[in-house]
């Protein structure tokens, strides 16, 4: 192809995206902590971190990272099947199995990497995946690369996924999908009726606790935990970039599925291993998440703090109880333009459009963790009321997720 038309093909479509307020684009961030961040030079109120309980920048954190560092370098240099799987691997495995009460736990480089290596290898031909219509876009790309047959049931209706099961004996392998806190909506899947109907239906269940593990559970294990299933969910994934405040996920489940993954699995399979201070650190992270529970109850209760505040400057947040609260406008560009006011006076909270929800659902993803004090919740809810008085006249904008 010829310069001028590769630069007509890709213009075309990144106008049709501007046109559309769809144009996203990197925000360009400094200074980054718990409840604050510095955008484009301007210090702001962070509302958008995943950092749930505030530990990304803990000491504990920090120092391991940095001892691996210094003791191993900062590649694993090859896969973790050739010669990466260095025995950071062997001891975050086994605290993460002891964590979450399985069997044993295998770790991925990333969440996304995770549902895609294990949809992929645990659904196949003769197998069938249902699958709720709000799940991420890494399980939606699991079931895309998945040769199962696939069956989408509208979102938390358990009505609809019985009846949807009722219809797919004949498979082999019955696999149900979920996320233990919606990521972009913030409600709890109905777990104790889906591990019912798992049971019922002899399913395997899979919970993405990606939003929900070190959080929500009376140890931390996540939304299974809370509901009391975690003995009844077959595969449990949990991220280390979120909560954890580190990076990279695992797979909680018995020891043979995951004997299973190390052969099947090929997002995890054919990647360079994680770098040592990436593994390094994830090891105190789950110590701090077991011996300070406060955390946790800090992060909820600042939640309902922010989303009572929320709620009574009348914006709609869904259904959502938990420490992820969508600020549902619907339209994007009032969406877009609501962020953006919202910037100019200091608080940094971003837009999330299509095609990450659907058309009309457009929202500000709120997020609150431990660490933000009362103080700055009244800032950025003064800050939210203000905002929304001037977002009646429209203009066109563009950023965000
Ligand atoms: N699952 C869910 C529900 C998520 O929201 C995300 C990321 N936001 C992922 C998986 C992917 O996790 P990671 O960022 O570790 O790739």
């Amino acid at each position: 192809m010829t310069e001028d038309a590769v630069t007509q093909l890709f213009g075309e479509e990144l106008c049709n995206l501007a046109s559309d307020n769809r144009l996203r684009e990197l925000p360009r961030l400094s200074d980054h902590n718990a409840t604050t961040v510095t955008v484009r030079g301007r210090p702001c109120l962070l509302l958008c971190s995943n950092n749930y309980l505030g530990i990304a920048n803990h000491p504990s954190i920090r120092e391991a990272a940095a001892a691996a560092v210094l003791e191993y370098g900062c590649s694993a240099s090859a896969s973790r099947l050739v010669s990466g799987n260095l025995d950071l691997y062997r001891a975050l495995e086994s605290a993460i199995a002891v964590f979450m009460s399985k069997e044993d736990a295998l770790v991925f480089s990333s969440g996304y990497a995770a549902n895609m290596g294990i949809i992929q290898s645990v659904a196949q031909d003769n197998d069938v995946i249902l699958s709720d219509e709000l799940n991420h876009a890494s399980i939606v790309d699991g079931c895309r690369l998945s040769r199962a047959h696939k069956l989408i049931f509208r979102h938390n209706d358990v009505g609809d996924l019985e009846h949807k099961l009722s219809g797919c004996r004949g498979y082999r392998t019955r696999l149900i999908v979920v996320e233990g806190v919606y990521s972009l909506d913030g409600d709890c899947a109905p777990l104790a009726e889906i591990a019912e109907l798992a049971r019922q239906y002899e399913c395997m269940l899979m919970v993405d606790e990606a939003h929900a593990v070190g959080v929500l559970g009376e140890t931390g294990r996540g939304a299974s935990q809370l509901h009391g299933v975690s003995d009844y969910v077959d595969i449990i994934v949990g991220t280390m970039g979120k909560a954890f405040g580190s990076y990279g996920a695992f797979v909680a489940c018995s020891a043979q599925l995951k004997q299973y993954l190390v052969n099947k699995a090929r997002s995890m399979i054919y990647t360079t291993a994680l770098p040592p201070a990436v593994l390094a650190a994830s090891l105190p992270a789950i110590d701090i998440v077991q011996s300070e529970p406060w955390r946790r109850r800090d992060t909820l209760e600042k939640a309902d703090y922010m989303r009572s505040g929320l709620l009574e400057l009348g914006f709609d947040l869904g259904a959502g109880t938990k420490h992820i609260i969508p600020v549902i406008l619907g339209e994007t560009e009032q969406t877009m333009r609501l962020s953006v006011l919202l910037l100019e006076q200091g608080v940094f909270v971003q837009p999330i459009r299509p095609p990450s929800v659907l058309q009309g659902k457009s929202r500000l993803r709120v997020t609150v963790n431990a660490k933000h004090t009362y103080e700055q919740l009244d800032t950025a809810l003064v800050t939210f009321r203000k905002a929304r008085d001037r977002i009646r006249a429209p203009s066109r904008v563009t950023g965000g997720a």
